[in-house]
């Protein structure tokens, strides 16, 4: 067989090998510190988020173990849609809501790895630095903060201006236009804010809905689901962009479940 044949044929393997790569998203909310009081699940598998500093730091630990390579949105979508390369075992971190006990817990954590995140931001919290939820109303990041994370390498993407549940939106005679508000306000308030070209979109509690995603699609360049029941769910090469997926990590993932999550990355 000639050498030209030879070096098609283990391309066309290697390219195949490439597109089955599975990259998960770890969904996180709140990193609290150990002597805080992490709420309790309600429902065991919805414990959207919630994890103490040091268990989120021994999960960091298990994936430099296993050679992960944290990668942000940006670069997961440049891979679906450009084909620029990511490494074998690429990783998502996500921090939803940017709350403050994220910058305070996990940034230094993650600055010690040299590893970046996306945090999906509500740009009214960001704005006064404030929450308006109950029990899990701790404090925001606000724009100084996010300009800190941006400088190591985050990267930060729209989560509306006030966090609404966007199907529910549809009911309200005047709801397209609120959800557009929402959405590209949220674009809008940050790039004002930090300076930056926003991109990246992530669905108030993961929910995903047809006529928001006909605005998302116009104005980002891809966009995250989540559920919190479920994982693990992995993102490959055709996944739709705007219909990531992503799972949910939190204090009651066992070290199993962590396993098995990172590990069902196929390289
Ligand atoms: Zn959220």
């Amino acid at each position: 067989m000639p050498d030209q044949e030879i070096t098609t044929e283990i391309q066309g393997d290697l390219s195949q090998l490439k597109s089955n790569q599975q990259v998960p998203i770890l969904t996180y909310h709140h990193i609290w510190s150990d002597d805080d009081p992490c709420p309790l699940p309600a429902v065991a598998g919805k414990y959207c988020g919630h994890i103490r500093r040091s268990h989120f730091e021994q999960q960091m630990c298990y994936m430099a173990e296993r050679g992960c390579v944290p990668i942000t949105h940006r670069e997961l979508v440049a891979w679906i849609v450009s084909n620029e390369p990511i490494p074998r075992r690429a990783v998502l971190i996500d921090f939803d809501d940017n709350r403050l006990n994220v910058f305070q817990n996990a940034f230094p954590i993650l600055q010690e790895f040299g590893w970046p995140a996306t945090v999906f931001v509500i740009s009214s919290l960001a704005a006064d630095g404030k929450s308006p939820w109950g029990i899990s109303g701790t404090t925001s990041m606000n724009w100084r903060e996010l300009d800190m994370v941006l400088n190591e390498n985050w990267l930060v993407g729209a989560h509306t201006r006030t966090h609404p549940m966007l199907d529910e939106l549809c009911a309200d005679p005047d709801g397209l236009n609120k959800m557009k508000e929402e959405i590209v306000g949220s674009k809008t308030d940050i790039e004002t804010n930090l300076g930056i070209s926003v991109n990246h979109f992530a669905y108030p509690e993961g929910r995903g809905h047809l006529v928001a995603e006909h605005i998302v699609v116009e104005y980002f360049e891809g966009s995250r689901l989540w559920n919190p029941d479920g994982m693990p769910v992995y993102n490959n090469k055709h996944i739709n962009r705007h219909r990531l997926v992503a799972n949910n990590v939190s204090e009651i993932t066992s070290e199993a479940e962590f396993s098995r999550l990172i590990n069902g990355v196929s390289h």
